[in-house]
């Protein structure tokens, strides 16, 4: 059987970073002042929405952003209240809440654990000031270490850190400063990212492809990026930290199980306004044989959500474009493509599926088998968008 999991999207911020394109709307728009009707409208949903799992044993939960930390405690518990009426978890169920860390004191922090909240995933991004400044974050590098501490005491065992590299103006050596600032935390779980620039975000306007002008901050280079991902991945494994995934880094045991469940081409229900779910056939449709599953995305509007208009966009998810997503997420992953897990999923060989790409990748050294699994190599993970994509 095939993990369940839950995601609820807390669509506000106080202010939108410049790179960011999740939906939310920032303090100061009239929207944000729709909390409360939007979480009514959250609970009908997750009412209408939950009917077919009735009393479902959940995998795990995660309420992303946004900033569901920014959401009064209220309010959260309201939620997390009418979820428990639905659904089936344990305290050993991970449960996992994004937290800015301008938004949470230490007493708020107490009250999202005792509301049965076991992880916290932080947006620290960087713990220099010149860096929070330009990707438009609201806290300092010290409220950011004030927060890790705060969590700690708050009775959090599992905290992660988003950090983000190659940023404006940053050299190898302040990301490795960056890193380090990090690591003195001793996390068990780490997120590293490359800066992308996203369209329609404020950095698409200083930085993308069509602008001409150099900006006084620039991005660093293709060289400076490569440098920066394979030091991070290798000192992130000294210190105990190995990838799971290409962006993912935990201290074995703290993987992030809602993540790894996404990875692993499990189910998710994802509820409230841009939330995406991705639900099997046998849930929906069983007679439907060329369908495999069934994407389904919310309204990015929150308007249009609190009216009771949730999805904004569904579409039929065939065997074959399930066999390509599979293997492009799964590619990402340390565990790679797991062929018993394909053939068990799709009912054919995977060897023979793609052999014209195995052949390739794997005479490039990009590729290597091992056992039922076929994993990216290091050298590989540095063009995986290029080897994910002739999977698809
Ligand atoms: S706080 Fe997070 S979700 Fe909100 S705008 Fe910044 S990056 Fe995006």
């Amino acid at each position: 059987m095939r993990n369940f999991s839950i995601y609820i999207h807390i669509p506000f911020c106080e202010v939108k970073c410049g790179y960011c394109d999740f939906f939310s709307v920032a303090r100061g728009y009239e929207d944000f002042d729709l909390q409360k009707q939007y979480v009514d409208e959250l609970i009908r949903e997750i009412e209408t929405r939950s009917e077919p799992y009735q009393g479902k044993k959940i995998h795990t939960l995660f309420f992303g952003g946004g900033t569901p930390s920014l959401l009064e405690s209220k309010l959260l518990e309201k939620i997390i209240q009418t979820l428990s009426k639905y659904f089936m978890w344990s305290s050993e169920t991970e449960f996992t809440m994004e937290a800015n860390p301008k938004t949470v004191s230490l007493e708020k922090l107490k009250i999202i654990r005792s509301l049965g909240v076991n992880r916290l995933s932080m947006g620290v991004q960087s713990f220099e000031d010149r860096f929070l400044k330009v990707l438009g974050r609201i806290h300092s590098g010290d409220e950011a270490k004030k927060t890790i501490a705060d969590a700690y005491q708050a009775g959090f065992e599992k905290v992660n850190f988003d950090m983000i590299m190659a940023l404006p103006g940053q050299t190898f050596e302040d990301r490795k400063k960056d890193l380090e600032t990090a690591l003195s935390f001793h996390p068990q779980h780490l997120s590293a990212y490359h800066l992308t620039i996203e369209a329609g975000t404020a950095f698409e306007k200083i930085y993308g492809k069509s602008v001409g002008a150099i900006h006084e901050l620039p991005l660093p280079s293709e060289d400076v990026g490569v440098q920066c991902l394979t030091w991070t991945r290798d000192r992130l494994r000294a210190a105990g930290l190995p990838p799971y995934e290409i962006s993912n880094f935990a201290k074995p045991g703290f993987e992030c199980r809602h993540n790894q469940n996404y990875w692993e081409y499990g189910e998710y229900l994802g509820c409230g306004a841009g939330a995406a779910s991705f639900l099997k056939m046998n849930q929906l449709d069983a007679s439907s044989k060329k369908t495999f599953a069934v994407r389904q995305t919310n309204h990015r509007d929150l308007k249009k959500y609190i009216s009771g208009d949730w999805l904004g966009f569904s579409e039929e998810i065939t065997h074959k474009m399930g066999m390509g997503e599979y293997c492009m997420l799964a590619l990402r992953t340390r565990e790679g493509v797991n062929t018993q897990t394909f053939e068990a999923l799709f009912g054919q060989e995977f060897y023979q599926t793609y052999e014209k790409y195995l052949k390739k990748y794997q005479d490039q050294h990009f590729l290597i088998k091992n056992g039922h699994h076929f994993t990216l190599t290091e050298q590989g993970i540095l063009y995986a968008d290029t080897i994910v994509s002739d999977f698809i």
